[in-house]
């Protein structure tokens, strides 16, 4: 907690790392996308890395391999799952290295959440106001990134890694880092009733600290903050887990927000990967 985990990298501003991670944990690469950068035009402009929004394919690869060459990852590099605001994970092993880099077909299917210990592998998530959870085990080299829209948060996404890392690879919630990334907040995300009731059947005491009512029955939520709230729950330290500050609605300059623009636009890539250096043999 505290500082804004995020801060924007290169002249462009084409994406944010999360320099906390890189410091600590100097063989893993974490961060977001802007919008900034890329080729796609109007309403996905520019650096839309979606294949699934209705961009021009050719623009969206040459976005991905623009963001790998920024981060001098190979091309086949890029690995990525078909979203379906549920709750699976999927353990990308070095078998899936590649899957979703040309084509939705054989992109990981109805996966919100991957995570590996592959080297070399870059795991890449889609975003556009829902929030991106990163997380990091160094005993094991984990890396993980999982999507947590209100449908995701509900379903606890980020405790069910957690607990698939220490049910799978031993590893404890306490070891755990994560960081929660930039997304839609308070201020700019109006839910209704079905929405709150699901939040407060996850978590009973999330008036206090994630809902603002207002009028007609409609509620602010502060979905970066349940997740945050679950997270802990889950048993990762509270000193171990940060939470940015970034309003995509509030930043459409920077971010692609599904909110702010009517359902029509690009999205961010949340992504990991770990370096080469970090394999071990
Ligand atoms: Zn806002």
């Amino acid at each position: 907690m505290g500082m804004e985990p995020f801060q924007l990298k290169d002249q462009q501003g084409t994406h944010m790392t999360i320099p906390s991670l890189e410091e600590r944990f100097p063989w893993l690469m974490a961060g977001i996308t802007t919008r900034h950068g890329g080729v796609s035009h109007s309403p996905y402009q520019s650096l839309n890395c979606a294949l699934h929004v209705g961009d021009r394919a050719e623009d969206v690869l040459n976005n991905r391999k623009k963001l790998l060459d920024i981060h001098r990852m190979p091309t086949d590099a890029w690995t990525c799952g078909n979203q379906v605001h549920g709750d699976r994970l999927h353990y990308v092993k070095l078998s899936d290295r590649g899957r979703g880099r040309l084509s939705q077909a054989d992109a990981i299917d109805q996966v919100d959440g991957l995570y590996t210990d592959q080297a070399n592998v870059f795991i890449a998530s889609f975003y556009a106001d829902c929030v991106p959870l990163y997380f990091v085990a160094s005993s094991h080299r984990m890396i993980g990134v999982a999507h947590a829209g209100w449908k995701g948060t509900v379903a606890n996404i980020g405790a069910k890694l957690v607990s698939e890392w220490r049910q799978n690879f031993n590893i404890q919630p306490r070891e755990v880092f994560a960081v929660i990334g930039p997304s839609i907040g308070q201020c700019c995300y109006e839910v209704d009733r079905r929405v709150i009731d699901q939040i407060r059947t996850l978590d009973k005491s999330s008036d206090q600290y994630a809902i603002t009512p207002l009028n007609n029955d409609k509620y602010l939520l502060d979905l970066k903050q349940v997740n945050a709230e679950s997270l802990k729950k889950a048993g990762i330290p509270a000193e171990n887990i940060e939470v940015s500050t970034w309003c995509t609605g509030c930043h459409t300059d920077l971010f692609y927000s599904h909110r702010k623009e009517g359902g029509q636009t690009g999205r961010m890539t949340a992504y990991m990967a770990l370096k080469e250096e970090a394999t071990r043999t």
